[in-house]
């Protein structure tokens, strides 16, 4: 019964979304080559389309002297240039394309890590399969269409602060409740624990450092918790500290996914090691060397990002922003799909140091998981050579040697200037979620 309501809701928003669920999951009984051959002649269609409906890559494949044809699979597309947020922004009318008034689309926007925000359309079609390996991801940790899950969210995923008819509505479809990430008052955290153990749904999602707040004050209270199948983080890096702690606090197994709306490239972790199976079925993810530019099969990269269904917008190897680790070796859970063994982090989680080298925001949660005392923090680069960190005590009363946190960056980057505010809270927006690395150099 759940089932079929959660299909109907979804097909009232697209009628293909079942088909195609159940296509997709077919494919992971697929090679691998099987894949990319599908893959392949997606590439050359998207390539042709663009090529042939928007000026921005008329004028690009001219100005190279490329024909579409010369585009064949992925292998072929580092004849293309790289493609940057800040290249869309400047040449915006560019990449409308002719048919557009015949499209179905959605108007979005993502951050950058600096600046305005680049806006972009989806198409529908492009939207509709990445909801559909959502699910499948969701699969590997367990999940079924229509099982009960529980949203840790703000407004990007899908939950808005709001909530009206319309959000009952659709949470009594898909068999789901939303909890807002942007209050996570002790009476809220009391709140959400009562009704997840009244509930007892088999999944919660939601960002990394929300669930993992929550974990938090689930161990140090001593709560008795339901014990959920599974957790499913997104948007945000999860650090090992945090999936220590939601393990613990949940008694399940964390399965962490990457997504990126625009571009449209997804992966979710399988469950063994810290595999992500990259979707081939909605984009091309290439991992390339941050200096050379060239592919990398094995190791760390910038994520750079092909759609295959975007017809209203397509981003042909745009660079996402993201960093990550690729693997050459197929995993062991037999999935086809290729992997990536790390997300290493948005841009937005590193901070640059004086001398030029760039610290990833892992090394303050490291340092931190040093410190009990330490309730919440936020880095903050306000300048190169700047950087200031609140702090939010558990107990105002705690001491707190910050000399010896101070000598641990300072090990990193000797010319940082490290300023600590201690603070009651640290407020949270939606833009901001939960991070607590904010580069804010312009
Ligand atoms: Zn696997």
């Amino acid at each position: 019964m759940r089932r079929e309501l959660f299909i109907l809701a979804h097909r009232l928003y697209d009628v293909s979304f079942y088909r195609l669920y159940l296509d997709l999951s077919a494919n992971l009984k697929k090679t691998y080559e099987e894949l990319k051959e599908e893959q392949d002649a997606r590439l050359s269609r998207m390539i042709r389309f663009a090529y042939e409906n928007v000026p921005y890559y008329k004028k690009l494949f001219a100005g190279l002297r490329l024909t579409p044809e010369e585009i064949r699979g992925i292998e072929d597309l580092n004849k293309l240039p790289i493609l940057t947020k800040e290249a869309i922004k400047r040449d915006y009318g560019a990449f409308k394309p002719l048919s557009l008034s015949r499209m179905k689309f959605y108007h979005r926007a993502t951050g950058g890590s600096t600046g305005a925000p680049l806006k972009y359309r989806a198409s529908k079609e492009h939207r509709t399969r990445a909801g559909v390996l959502l699910y499948r991801g969701w699969g590997y940790g367990g999940y079924e269409l229509g099982d009960k899950i529980f949203f840790f969210a703000g407004e990007s995923l899908g939950s808005g602060s709001k909530y009206g008819r319309l959000t009952k509505i659709h949470e009594l479809a898909r068999n789901s409740r939303f909890f807002s990430v942007l209050d996570m008052e002790e009476e809220s955290l009391e709140r959400y624990l009562a009704v997840l153990n009244k509930e007892k749904p088999g999944f919660i999602r939601g960002y990394a450092s929300a669930i993992n707040e929550l974990a938090r004050w689930i161990i140090n209270r001593g709560e008795r918790v339901h014990s959920l199948r599974a957790v499913f983080t997104t948007a945000e890096k999860l650090f090992p500290e945090m999936r220590r702690n939601i393990e613990k606090a949940f008694g399940s197994k964390v399965f962490d996914g990457y997504g990126l709306d625009d571009g449209g490239v997804t992966a979710y972790q399988c469950g063994y090691e810290n595999n992500y199976h990259i979707d081939t079925e909605n984009a091309v993810l290439e991992v390339v060397d941050e200096k050379s530019l060239q592919p990398v099969r094995e190791g760390r990269g910038k994520v750079v990002a092909t759609s295959l269904y975007n017809w209203a917008m397509p981003f042909i190897r745009y660079d996402t922003g993201d960093l990550a680790e690729a693997s050459a070796k197929p995993c062991p859970c037999g999935r086809p799909h290729p992997v990536l063994t790390e997300v290493i982090g948005r841009y937005r989680d590193i901070l640059i140091t004086p001398e030029g080298t760039r610290i990833h925001g892992g090394l303050f949660t490291h340092i931190f998981s040093g410190f009990p005392q330490v309730k919440e923090f936020r880095v903050i680069q306000k300048r190169i050579d700047r950087v200031e960190i609140q702090v939010v005590l558990e107990n105002p009363k705690d001491r707190i040697r910050l000399e010896v946190i101070e000598k641990l960056i300072k090990e990193r980057s000797p010319n940082w200037k490290i300023e600590f505010v201690f603070k009651d809270g640290i407020e949270k927006t939606a833009r901001s979620k939960h991070r607590f690395i904010v580069n804010a150099m312009n």
